[in-house]
Parts: structure tokens; sequence; C-alpha cells
């Protein structure tokens, strides 16, 4: 049921398998999707069952194949019944038998799962865009309700409403010629495959349960404008006149006709109103072509919508939808067309179908029908030569990473972009990673041993077409990945609407220098904030993070003093309070984030006296009294962030008297909270889990991917993901959380 004012990030109108596919691939990348649908229940109709290499390949990146089971495949297909074998370059080739129930019914159960909302029995009647929102009007079981929308797409077959309330044009020509088919019991006829008799083309199988289907066209016929659907006694007639066979004794299960229409939208998107699927193309279902390129749009578009939705990516990303698969559609539908013309013509059509039947028995000839039947062969954009994979899709390969062997489908499983890199030599590995880090949110990288079958390193977008590949050098990469995932995460914070929250307060960082300290300093600079720089022995490293907050147009300065040793914090304070009065005027602080802090790495049974207290007079006690000091200069309203560690979550013997001192932080923050609350003052803390902080370590590709897989997310914590999770805390959005222990471990050893 529809609900009055509902609103949702994406409608999608159609619960079909493409609209399904679709409200999955939005759902991984976490956008709000409703889809609506018409009928009141999914369809029991045996329509499209034939899913092609690619369409495989696809469903393998979602890890939806298992759920599947064993499904009947033929390596040999057909060409308007001329046989072509489908063997080609993939796990998958020829063709895969399943109802369209049933991939209905695993799409649906995928979406679900995903958190999208199915409502049936709700029919499209409106639409109207306006000011940003599409509004869509919506009758169902309680009345009409109007939904608002970002965005609509109509996956809503051939006759789609939303392509004709948008009013999108759909050229091409209307139906010639038709096939009837019926599936019948109680008759006894011979198999037929693709029979071209004088008087027409017949086509029977009988299915194990005892139901047979013909279908039968009479060469010469006329169906212009015919849209009605035959009768039983039609179909009888027209079989008779082909074959001489009366099938009149038999009982009729299902009756029906298709034509020859070939259409094609003229525009795959509106404004805000997107089509996917026979929606945009209409087109004869023969070679079973229809739903897999249907599936295919759906799987191009699902992750630029969620992109543009989201605000990562500019809106123009989408026309790159409509670029790519009306491109697709034009040659697919022109495929599809000749196909047609084979089939339903008479004895004029008979010398075309011998010389196309004698060339697609050569190796070049039939490979390149294959792939364009099976879906291989597309290629988006006209750059890169035929050597090249730039605009294919990535060939399904198993690759040998640091954390053991994997597959290119499982890496592409949670809809992310991949940026993968065969055995680099150091310096290339280093750079790459480094042009990709400012994308790390929206790209995997991911290094394996080199192969064969990938020997340069790719970027592939979540829909498994390569967008970037170069043999050397990383030329071009930052371009694509801007290209097709947006700008760079730290022009998001400059460009976004978070700029400024912190304009006109103060901030001291300690431990600031490098690492998260120094990621910490710059976010909050960026937000506004007068940031003081504190370390201990790098007075450069400090120096530098001052320089780069000042180019970009921040506000900082640096402060020194080694903590853990007496008189550290009033050494502190002076320098604090100085840097302060000289650039304010006064010495009110803000923000306080307590960040600096060393690790032991040391066994239980070699851990010195010396060496605990030092841990705990840096990282516990040094904390407490900057804390206790620093409440003088704490207006109301002020931030303190402690940094804590995920080790006090989880056991690392090595760093026992490392995860008590850190348990001493958790410890700070929930006493100093209900302290300093009558002020107004927030004290929470923050447990990072591993994240890059320019430690070698990092530089060592298996080391990294080792680490990498104790996240639910796969990968390490970039100094980003941390500083984000503070600047939050630092904001006046978080003034109803104090006491708190916040995770920003990235899931790790979640289970
Ligand atoms: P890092 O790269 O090792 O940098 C440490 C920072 O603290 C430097 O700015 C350093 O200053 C300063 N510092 C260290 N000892 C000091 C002392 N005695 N007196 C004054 N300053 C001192 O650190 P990080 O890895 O970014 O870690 C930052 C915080 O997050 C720490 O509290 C750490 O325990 C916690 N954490 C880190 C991870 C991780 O995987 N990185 C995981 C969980 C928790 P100089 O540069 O001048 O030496």
């Amino acid at each position: 049921m529809v609900t009055s004012g509902r609103e949702c990030e994406v409608l999608v109108v159609g619960a079909g398998p493409v609209g399904l596919m679709l409200a999955g691939e939005l759902r991984l990348a976490g956008v709000e999707v409703m889809v609506v649908d018409r009928l009141s229940g999914p369809t029991s109709e045996s329509r499209a069952s034939t899913l092609h290499a690619r369409t495989m390949e696809l469903l393998d990146n979602r890890g939806l194949l298992d759920r599947f089971g064993a499904l009947p495949n033929d390596v040999m297909g057909h060409l308007s019944g001329i046989p072509l074998s489908l063997d080609l370059d993939t796990p998958y080739p020829g063709q895969w038998k399943v109802p369209q129930s049933r991939t209905e019914a695993i799409l649906g159960a995928w979406a679900g799962d995903l958190g999208a909302h199915v409502q049936r029995g709700c029919e499209l009647v409106g639409l109207t865009e306006r000011a940003g929102v599409v509004e869509a009007a919506v009758t169902g079981p309680a009345g009409t309700a109007t939904v608002r929308a970002g965005y609509v797409v109509g996956c809503d077959g051939e006759d789609s409403t939303v392509r004709r309330l948008a009013g999108i044009d759909f050229p091409g020509h209307g139906t010639r010629r038709r096939m009837i088919r019926a599936d019948v019991t109680g008759i006894d006829i011979p198999n037929r495959r693709f029979q071209r008799l004088p008087a027409g083309l017949a086509i029977a199988a009988r299915s194990a349960d005892g139901v047979t289907r013909v279908m039968v066209h009479v060469f010469g016929r006329s169906d212009t404008g015919r849209e009605e659907p035959p009768g039983f006694a039609d179909v009888c007639a027209d079989w008779h006149a082909v074959t001489g066979e009366d099938i009149s004794g038999g009982t009729p299960v299902w009756v029906n006709a298709f034509g020859d229409a070939c259409r094609l939208a003229a525009r795959y998107r509106k404004g805000r109103v997107l089509l996917a699927g026979d929606a945009a193309h209409r087109q004869m279902p023969v070679g079973g072509q229809a739903l897999n390129l249907g599936l295919h749009d759906a799987v191009n578009l699902g992750w630029k919508l969620a992109a543009v939705v989201r605000g990562r990516a500019p809106e123009h990303l989408l026309q790159t939808y409509h670029d790519e698969r009306h491109a697709v559609g034009v040659r697919v539908l022109t495929g599809i067309d000749a196909q047609a013309t084979l089939l339903l013509g008479g004895p004029e059509v008979e010398p075309l179908r011998e010389v196309l039947a004698e060339l697609s028995a050569y190796e070049p000839a039939r490979r390149h029908l294959a792939a364009t039947i099976s879906g291989l062969d597309v290629r988006y954009g006209t750059a890169g030569d035929d050597q090249s994979l730039l605009g294919a899709r990535l060939p399904p390969v198993t690759l040998r990473t640091a954390a053991g062997p994997t597959t290119s489908a499982q890496l592409l499983r949670d809809g992310r972009g991949l940026l993968l890199i065969p055995g680099s030599e150091p310096d290339r590995l280093a750079r790459l990673r480094r042009a990709a880090r400012a994308w790390r949110t929206c790209v995997r990288v991911v290094v394996a041993e080199a192969t064969p079958a990938l020997p340069d390193p790719v970027l592939v977008r979540p829909d498994g077409h390569v967008a970037w590949t170069a043999p050397e050098g990383t030329t071009g990469l930052t371009d694509a990945l801007e290209r097709w995932f947006g700008p760079p995460s730290s022009d998001h914070l400059t460009k976004g609407t978070t700029m400024n929250r912190l304009a006109g307060k103060t901030a001291l960082v300690t431990g600031a220098s490098r690492g998260i300290g120094r990621a910490i300093a710059v976010r909050l600079a960026a937000e506004g904030a007068l940031v003081a720089v504190h370390y201990s022995t790098r007075a450069e490293a400090a120096g530098e993070v001052v320089e780069t907050i000042e180019k970009d147009g921040g506000r900082a300065f640096a402060v020194r003093a080694e903590l853990g040793v007496p008189g550290d914090v009033h050494e502190l304070f002076l320098a604090l309070e100085e840097g302060l009065k000289e650039r304010t005027g006064e010495t009110r602080l803000d923000i306080l984030v307590n960040n600096a802090g060393q690790m032991g790495g040391v066994a239980p049974e070699e851990t010195t006296s010396e060496q605990f207290d030092r841990l705990v007079a840096v990282n516990a006690k040094a904390p407490f009294f900057i804390i206790q000091r620093a409440a003088r200069n704490l207006v109301a309203g002020g931030r303190i962030i402690n940094i804590s560690s995920g080790l006090t979550r989880f056991a690392n013997p090595s760093e026992i008297a490392y995860a008590m001192t850190k348990g001493a932080v958790e410890q700070l923050s929930l006493h100093f909270a209900k302290h300093l609350a009558p002020r107004g003052i927030t004290v929470n803390s923050v447990a990072p889990g591993i994240t890059r902080n320019g430690n070698p370590v990092f530089d060592i590709p298996e080391a990294v991917e080792q680490m990498a897989q104790l996240s639910a997310f796969q990968r390490v914590g970039e100094p980003e993901d941390v500083a984000d999770v503070v600047a939050f805390l630092a904001s006046p959005d978080s003034r109803w959380v104090t006491g708190a222990f916040l995770d920003a471990t990235g899931g790790t050893l979640l289970g």
C-alpha cells in the first residue's frame, strides 16, 4: 500500500527481472529505493527463459549463481535456426535455461535481502518533474498517493507507462509479421527445430510433462498492425497449412503471438526519468536476447545512478548510461531485426541463409556472431585499440593474492570499482595506490600475482567493464577515476555542505605531525577551525602539515611538547596559548583531540617495567592531565575526543600493555563526560582499527592484504576514515553524544 507523501531516492517502476536487478544494484550502494508494480503478484508465465554468457558472468559478479543451482545448458545456439556454436572464452558459454519466474524470484529475494521494498498492486498514473524531484502519482489498494523521488526508472516493459508519461519517443517499426505459439496437451506430433517447409516455418518441442510447444508462421502472411492475441483455432489452421498435421484435438494451455516489432527509445534518460529493459527497447524475442539486454541495462545504470544520488559523481555520469546502452541497443536490435527477417522470410531469404550458414562455419565469423548474441562483445566508448581491454568487460580471471586465491568475480561482489594490480614493481605499486587513495571508499585496490591472463593493472567499473589500463606508468588513472567515480574525496569535503561547520573554532590535535592526527588536523582545518598541530620530535613533518592546511586556505600553527615526561603539559599549553593569543587575541579552546600515542609491540614475557610506565605515561596519564589543564580554556559547547583503539575489543598479546592504556583512555572519556557535561562539553572515544599511518609495513602488499582481511570491508583503514568520524564528534551535530565509544575499525573481526 502506498502511503501519502512517501519519499525515496529512486522509484523503480516494474518489478520484473530488470527492475529487481536495478533495485539490488542501487541497494548495494545504499540508495533508498522503492519498487512498484501494477501486478498483484510475481509472474508465473514462462516468458524469457534464456540467460546468455555475459548475464551469467554478471550474476557471478554479484554472488548470485549459487542461488540458481545447476542450470540446463546448451553450447549450441542458433542464428534464426542456422546452428551456431556459442563456445567462447568464458566460464559460461552457451544458453542457460531458466524460467523467468525463477529469475524473478531469485533477484527479488536478493534485492529484498539488501533492503529494497517492492509494493505490488500499485500502478503509476502520473509523473511530474519539478525542483529537483519527480512526483509520481501511484494508485494502489488504498487509493492514489504521491511518491516524491529523486529519480524514477521505468522498467515497466514494452508498453511502458513511464516512457509515455515522460513523453519519450519510441521510434522504429511496429509488427509486420508474427509467429503464433501455443502450449498444447493431448497431441502427438514429431519435434521440429526451426523446420522450414514450403508454406512456412514450424517449431515443435514436447517437454517431459507431455506439453508440446508449437510455433508457426505462414510465409508471406502480413500481420501489419495486428496486435490482438490469436485463438487456438488460428494456431491449428496455420499449423495445418504449414505441416499438414491436425492438432485441433489437443487442449491449449496457453496461446499467444510475438511479432517482429522493433523500436528503440530516442532517449534512455530525460531529466530525472530513465528507462531500462523493454521499456527502452522492443524487439522480437528471437535468440533469447531481450531479457539479457535489459539486465545489462540495469547493471550499467545502477552504480552510476547511485553515485549521482549519493552526491559522489556529477549528474552527467547519467548521460553515459544513455550513450553506452543506447548504442548497444542500436546494435543488438539491428541484429535481432536481421534475424527476424531471416526467420520469417519465405523462399526469398533462402540464398541469404545459405551464405550465412557458410560464413558462420569460419571461426572468426562464428566467434564474432556468438560474441554478439552472448553479449560478450560489448565495448563502451571508442578509445583504445582492439588489443586493449579498455571499454570491454574484464574477462573472468582467477587470481592469487596475499590472502589466498580469489576470482575477479569475487572481488566485484560488493558493487564497488576495482583497481587490480598484478604483481607490480614496488615503486609503481606505491604510485598506483597513492593515485587511487582519494577514491578509496568507492574503489577497492587489490594486488595479485602477475598472470598471463591479466598482465597489466586495470581499473574496473562496478559493472565489470574496464575503465583504464596501462602497460606501464600511471598516466590517465586519476582522470579515469574522476570520470567514473567523481572527484577525489578531499574535493567532496571542500565543495560539500559540511564546509565551515567549525568556522571560528579553535582546536588542539596532539600527535598531528603524521598518521591519523595529521588527517584529523587537515579535516578540522578544512571545516574552518584554527588548528594547533602538536608534535614531539618531527618539527619538519608538523611544518608540512601547517603548510598543507594553509595552502588549502585554512589556518594552523605547530606546537612542540614531548608527552610522558615531567612538565609535558605545562610546555604544551605554554606553546598553545601563545599561538592562540597571537592569532585570536585570546586562549579560548573549542576542540581537544587527544591523539598522540605509542604502541608496544613487545611480547608479554619481555615487557619491561620501564616500557610499561612509558606507555601509561604517554597514552593514559598525559591525556588525563591535558584534559585537566584544557578545562580552563574549553568553552561551553566544547568537544573532547580521545583516540582509543580497536584493541580494547579484540586480543593481541604483544599489545597487552598498550591495550590497557587504551582501556584507560575509554574510562577517561566516560568519567570526564559526566564531569564536564554541566558545562556543555562532550567527551567521547573513537577506536580506529588497523590504519595506514606511514609505517613501512604498509608498503608490503602481502602484509596489507592480510591486514585488510580483518575488516568487514576487506581493506585497511585510511587516516581520513578516522578523521571523518572525529570531525563529526567535533561538530555541533554531535551535541547529544557524550561518554560514548565509537568503533571506527571498519567492522574489524565482525565474524
Ligand atoms: P603515528 O603515525 O605513530 O604518529 C604518532 C603521533 O604521535 C606523531 O605525531 C608523534 O609525533 C606523536 N607522538 C608519539 N609519541 C609522542 C610523545 N611521547 N610525545 C608527544 N607526541 C608523541 O600514530 P597513528 O598510527 O596515526 O596513531 C594515532 C593514534 O591512533 C594513537 O593514539 C594510536 O594509538 C591510535 N591508533 C592507531 C592505529 C593504527 O593502526 N594506526 C590503530 C588503533 C589506534 P612525532 O611525529 O613528532 O614523533
